[in-house]
Formats: C-alpha cells, structure tokens, sequence
C-alpha cells in the first residue's frame, strides 16, 4: 500500500505547486490498509478537510485504477487535538458522537463517514438504505452526516430550494413530484439533497431512501444489464424505493438507453406516490440530449433555482462552518473572506479551512492582518495553471468518456462533440499553441483544433444548453 500511495502522490505532485504540496500532502500519513480501507493520518482536522475536499478523489481514483481494485478511504484521530493549536469555541454537539478531533478516539471505526471508491462500473456515492442486501451484506455507506438541514444557511438565494427540500422531506404524499433543484456549482444542491435523505430517514428509520448521482444510476444500470440483473435493479428502483434523490440529472444527456430506463423508474414511483427530487446544473428546458418526455417530466413538480449566496448569507455559512470545525473567527475576517469569494460556497469554505491550517501550523490566531497576508494571494491569484490534460479528464468525465475517447480520431458526434469541447476549453484555459493542442489530444493537426475551437466559439453564443455544458465542466476546473 505504501507503494500505491507514493505513486498516487507522485502523480499528484506534477499537477500541482510544490508549496501546495508540502502543505496539504506531505503531512498526511498512510497508516496502512485494513479490508480495503486505507488508514490515513493527518496532522490537524484542517489538513484532513483540505486534503478530503480537493486532492482525495484524484488519489483514491489512482490507487484504485493502480491495484484494479476498489479501496475507501478512513482518517485515523489527528496526531493532536486542535485544542493545543488554536484558540476554541464550545463544540456543538454533533448528530454522529463519533468525532475525528477527539484525541481519545481510539478506533478505526470512530472516525468520519467512509470515503469509498469503486473501480469503474461499481457502485461510488453516498447511499442510504435500510434494508440488508440483496448479498446479504449490509449497506456499509451512508449519507454525510454533514449535510443536514440544520448544517444549511438559507437566504434569499436558496429560499425556494430550501423551501422545497422542507416540503419535500415533510410532506408524505409528496406535495410537489419531482422536485427539481438547479443551480451552479458548489451552491448546495447535492447538501440539500442529503439533508431530505436525513429528515425521511430520522421520521421513519426503516425508510428505503435511496440517494445516487446519474452517473451512477447508468452504472448500476449498465452492470445490471451485463450481469443480468434487471429484475433485481427494478425491484430496488421501482418497488421498494420510498423516496428517490437523484444528483446530477444532467449526466443522463445523451445516454438514451439510460433515459428509458429512469423514464420507467420515474413514472413506477411518481404513479405510487413516492417522493422524487432531482439535481442539476442548468434547467430542464437547457439539457440538451434529453428525451422530451423526460425533460417535461423532470419540470412536472416543482422548480427551485438556487443563485449564488448574497454577502450575509456567506457571512452566515463562515461563522457556521467555523463553529462546526471549532474554528475561531474574528467578525472582520468572516467579511473579509466573504467579500472576496461571491460565486462558490465551497470555495468559500476552502478559504476557511486553509486560513486554520495556516494558523495551527504557524500557532498564530487568525485576525484580520493574518487572514490577508494568508488568503490575499490565493483569493486574487489566478488559480493553479490548468493543464490540456486535466481539461481533457474533467471534459471526459462530465461526458462519461474515457480519456483515450478523447485523444482518439473517431469521428461520431457523441465522442466529436466533447472533443471540440475540450479543444475550445484548453484553448481558453492554457497558454498552449494550437500545435501543442494537436499533441496533447492524441496527433491531430493544428487545423483540426482550430476549427474545433471555432466551431465551438460560435455555437456558444446560440446555444443555451452548450453554453450550460462548458459553464459546468468550468465550474468543476476552476474551482
Ligand atoms: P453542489 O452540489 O451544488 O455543487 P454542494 O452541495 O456540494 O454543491 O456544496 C458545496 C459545499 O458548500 C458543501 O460543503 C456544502 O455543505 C456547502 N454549502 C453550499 N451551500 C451552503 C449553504 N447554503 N449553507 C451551508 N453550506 C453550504
Ligand atoms: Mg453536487
């Protein structure tokens, strides 16, 4: 295991600065692997936070394509307890007792919610669901226990989409079927959508909630089909399904044998009267790729956009957050952040988190003058240099492609059209020639890239639900 784990961090290592490195990897410790579960150690919960919302994903996602198998990833309690770093606020009382502060937490098993990682095709989101396994085995992954309601600030950005998870967390027959929640990313959808998974779960414990994203819904779908499984796939989706919260709706664009699929699964339990909320991007009318039947229904219920947060909602979700990770902020510096980061509430968290990772390695308080000389770089700092590679793997995965698709020369318009998206997006995004383009996507010749980029240039301005696309694979790069 210490082997996979250095090479994922090598890997990582050329993608991002040495000095974000050294501060967010180096001091994270691989204990070891336990039944698939790598035990790693961080030096302070910050470090842990940062590491879990940036660089895990990415290294999970190399080991597991390393060894061919499927791992999760576990924390075990942090070498010291905040407490002996920075100053505290009372700790509020958590929903799970387990707590990976604690220094007397003493297992494996008292740490946060499993991060899991399947290899691809398996199973990978967060799920909820009480009964056993059709395997026998219990369900072993859980909703976050972070994203509840109460965890969640509304405002007038969020109201309605606040609302409507209220109503449809409370309302049994479903008030409004579906709910459909829309908005950027990093706004809150994929939180509001545990926070009902939770709320059904706490009214009814024995509940049947099932939360996936649509990117794994084609994969169960997929490996149902191969495995010959259909029957089982439709009895957990159509019958014993209470209530069904789909993220990410979006990435159904395009697969249509997937489509029919949820078509039947959406009308079996709509007809029942099981609640239906879904996620996405953009609106339903700005999916392209997506059968009218579909899209009309995702628009049957109710619609609820949520905008980027207002300043004092910002200001609330900083203090929020700094009292759940114990972290002690000064009023000044809550607008300061605030002020800087208007467009992604978890880039605003991020700010929070690496501003108390400073100052527990620096044992400095965090003030005003601290905050600035820490954050003002990387709030106004262009962001770390985007590489045609990393462009090529987000637009890849947002189109549930292989990257080698991508760089390949076929020329169906399933694969050509995110192939021209990517070019358009390097093009944008690197400083690299249309030469280097050619390279890095497979050989082509500069000419293809420049008219793939053109082509794309001039679509955008007429169409809403490209410009959606391009917006949401941005979103994910830049943030
Ligand atoms: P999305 O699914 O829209 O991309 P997420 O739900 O993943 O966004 O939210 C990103 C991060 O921001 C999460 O950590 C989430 O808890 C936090 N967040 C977003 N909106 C709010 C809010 N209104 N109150 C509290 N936390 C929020
Ligand atoms: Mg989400």
């Amino acid at each position: 295991m210490t082997e996979l784990w250095g090479n994922a961090l090598s890997r990582l290592s050329s993608k991002i600065s040495q000095q974000n490195f050294d501060m967010w990897l180096r001091p994270i410790e691989c204990c070891g692997v336990k039944d698939n579960t790598i035990v790693l150690r961080a030096p302070n919960p910050y470090v842990r936070l940062w590491f879990e919302s940036n660089y895990m994903e990415f290294v999970l996602d190399e080991i597991c394509s390393d060894a061919s198998a499927e791992f999760s990833v576990q924390f075990a309690p942090d070498r010291e307890p905040p407490e002996a770093q920075v100053h505290r606020e009372a700790r509020p009382k958590r929903a799970n007792t387990a707590s990976p502060d604690r220094p007397e937490a003493p297992k494996v098993s008292a740490t946060e919610p499993t991060h899991t990682k399947q290899s691809p095709g398996a199973q990978r989101d967060l799920e909820t669901d009480s009964h056993a396994r059709e395997d026998g085995r219990s369900e072993s992954t859980q909703l976050n226990s972070r994203y509840t309601f109460e965890t969640f600030v509304a405002g007038p950005s969020n109201q309605l989409a606040y609302a409507a998870a209220h109503a449809a967390a409370s309302s049994q027959p479903p008030k409004y079927n579906p709910i459909f929640i829309c908005g950027g990313v990093g706004l809150g959808k994929t939180h509001l959508l545990h926070a009902i998974g939770h709320h059904f779960r706490n009214q009814d414990p024995s509940a049947t909630v099932l939360y996936l994203s649509g990117e794994r819904f084609m994969n169960e779908y997929i490996h149902a089909i191969r495995t010959s499984q259909m029957h089982e796939f439709r009895r957990r989706y159509r019958e014993r399904c209470e209530v069904l919260l789909v993220d990410d709706v979006q990435f159904l664009a395009g697969k249509d044998g997937t489509q029919d699929e949820f078509f039947h699964t959406f009308n079996a339990l709509h007809d029942t009267h099981r609640q239906i909320v879904l996620t996405a991007d953009r609106k339903p009318f700005e999916i392209s790729d997506v059968a009218d039947r579909l899209r009309t229904r995702f628009a049957w219920g109710l619609l609820a956009d949520i905008e980027p947060p207002e300043l004092e909602v910002r200001v609330a979700i900083l203090r929020k957050k700094a009292a759940a990770e114990s972290i002690r902020l000064p009023d000044d510096v809550a607008l300061y952040i605030a002020s800087a980061i208007k467009s992604n509430v978890r880039e605003l968290e991020g700010a929070l988190i690496r501003l108390a990772a400073y100052a527990s390695l620096s044992q400095r308080k965090i003030d005003l003058p601290f905050a600035q000389e820490t954050l003002e770089g990387s709030v106004t700092r262009p962001r770390e240099h985007l590489t045609s590679d990393a462009i090529i793997k987000s637009v890849a995965h947002y189109y549930g492609l292989k990257v080698s698709d991508i760089k390949s020369s076929r020329r169906h318009k399933s694969v050509a059209g995110p192939r021209a998206v990517a070019m358009y997006l390097a093009r944008t995004h690197t400083a690299d020639s249309y030469p280097d383009l050619g390279r890095a996507f497979g050989g082509k010749h500069h000419t293809t890239v420049i008219s793939a980029v053109e082509k794309i240039t001039n679509r955008i301005k007429n169409d809403p639900s490209l410009r959606g696309e391009i917006h949401a694979i941005e979103g994910v790069l830049l943030r």
